[in-house]
């Protein structure tokens, strides 16, 4: 039938919530509106209720798989970061996806493939098929052009990112204090580092580099990434690509219990889907919300200290180890019931930033929920934990976005900062202003997303040229 001729593009998720939605909803994407089929493949390590949910609801259109199982346990047994175990089954994966990409290839019209951010060592499997090798980058232009200019800064830089006089300035980019750069690359002893100095070398590789972000929200970055350069890829933003709202039940009762709040009423708290806190931080936030008197849902994980393994938090934060609850302050819940509702380790988040009493949400920075959350038109407190959200934060604070606040950080986030904050973000000028700020970009995003809207058009181009093939 027409499917059978339809042009087919296979995507590579690395583990991760915060990788397979936008893998998964790109591939969606590029099913309704430019006519492909799609196989989504993720790895045998990544598996848990959350992410077969979203692969579960791709249309038939788009099949998925995992690819087979690949020995890790040296790697665990040796305490390997995050970095390396994504990067290392990345490689061992090749030789099988090679295989499955060929009789892919046989079957259908396969035009494309497209891994993402660890994945540049799968491109050769790729080439051995015949069809060009992409990269979708799930973060933001800032975030790429640290990868891409790792290399240079590898060379140029002595010491550590964190003893840096200077902020780190890139072409276009917002300037980073060097204490902020990427978490992996602050320690330039570490395996992860060396892991991303290889992936920033690797990406140039690429035969193009698809960025989920949007003009709007990174000018100047933008403006620099979509010239054509002989160095590096050509870039193409072409998001905000965020999730679907799952529409099944709500096991955790918050839907009804937004449903019961007066409109714009309430600060959605929720640091993505692995990050917890130190337990004394914990009990500071909590102290924080309880101060403020404001309205909240708080999405609560057991602490990073409490026994838990934060590895397996990454694999599967929806199982925080321990039921959470229990980490709360003595009383907190009895006190706060009347305005608060905490919900042990999963909220479904699209609905909850889509529903009309949510006022604000304090965030991870983690790209999906930065995105999620101003296609909402819903402004943001910071409080960044790993990865590249110090980089997200010091962005969405930059004068020419500032959709967000922060609370004062002395060591630890005190009660009192948190509460200040949060007063500010509800009631203040400032969360006036971040508000009315973060209405423009979501005005932008969408409109970008439109048809003839400049994401939606930088897809239109790509997708053409893959037809074309
Ligand atoms: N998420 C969710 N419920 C939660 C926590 C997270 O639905 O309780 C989703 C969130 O909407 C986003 C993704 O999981 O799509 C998290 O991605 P993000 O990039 O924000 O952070 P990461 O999890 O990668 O740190």
């Amino acid at each position: 039938g027409d499917d059978a001729r339809a042009p087919h593009v296979v995507l590579l998720s690395s583990p991760g919530m915060g990788h397979v939605v936008p893998v998964a909803e790109l591939a969606r994407r590029l099913h309704a509106e430019h006519g492909f089929t799609a196989t989504v493949f993720t790895y045998a390590s990544s598996d848990s209720a959350a992410q077969r949910a979203v692969l579960a609801s791709l249309p038939p259109a788009v099949g998925s798989a995992s690819l087979p199982e690949v020995p890790l346990d040296d790697l665990v047994a040796a305490g390997a970061a995050i970095e390396t175990l994504l990067s290392v089954e990345a490689q061992r994966a090749v030789p099988a996806l090679t295989a499955l990409l060929a009789d892919i290839g046989r079957a259908s019209n396969l035009v494309a493939f497209v891994a993402d951010l660890f994945g540049a060592d799968t491109l050769p499997a790729a080439r051995a098929a015949g069809v060009p090798g992409y990269l979708f980058f799930p973060s933001n232009l800032l975030m790429l052009s640290v990868m891409l200019h790792l290399p240079r800064l590898d060379a140029e830089i002595e010491g550590e990112f964190r003893d840096l006089r200077e902020p780190v300035r890139l072409p276009g980019c917002v300037a980073v204090p060097g204490a902020d750069i990427l978490g992996p690359l602050q320690d330039r002893s570490s395996d992860a580092y060396r892991w991303m100095l290889h992936h920033g070398e690797r990406y140039r590789d690429a035969d193009g580099i698809l960025v989920n972000t949007f003009d709007a929200i990174e000018p100047g970055a933008a403006a620099v990434l979509r010239r054509q350069e002989p160095w590096r890829p050509p870039v193409y933003p072409v998001g905000p690509v965020i999730r679907r709202p799952d529409d099944g039940e709500d096991a955790t009762g918050c839907m009804e219990w937004l449903d019961a709040q007066p409109d714009r009423s309430v600060l959605f708290v929720s640091f993505g889907s692995g990050g917890a806190l130190p337990a004394a931080q914990m009990d500071e936030l909590a102290r924080g919300l309880e101060l403020s008197g404001q309205r909240f849902l708080w999405v609560v994980r057991s602490p990073t200290d409490s026994g838990a393994d934060p590895g397996a938090n990454y694999y599967d934060g929806s199982k925080s180890k321990d039921y959470p609850l229990r980490f709360l302050p003595f009383g907190f819940l009895e006190r706060t019931k009347e305005v608060g509702l905490v919900v042990p380790s999963w909220a479904p988040q699209v609905r909850v930033l889509g529903h009309r009493a949510t006022r604000a949400m304090l965030t991870h920075c983690g790209w999906n929920s930065v995105l999620e959350s101003v296609m909402h038109g819903v402004p943001m407190i910071v409080w960044p934990l790993y990865a590249e959200q110090r980089e997200n934060a010091v962005m969405l604070r930059h004068e020419e976005t500032k959709v967000a606040l922060r609370p004062k950080v002395r060591g630890l986030i005190l009660g009192e900062d948190i509460a200040e904050v949060v007063n500010d973000m509800m009631n203040g000028k400032e969360g006036e202003a971040a508000r009315n700020k973060v209405a423009k970009l979501q005005e932008a995003a969408r409109s970008g997303l439109a048809p003839s809207g400049i994401s939606h058009e930088t897809l239109t181009e790509l997708v053409s040229k893959w037809k074309n093939t």
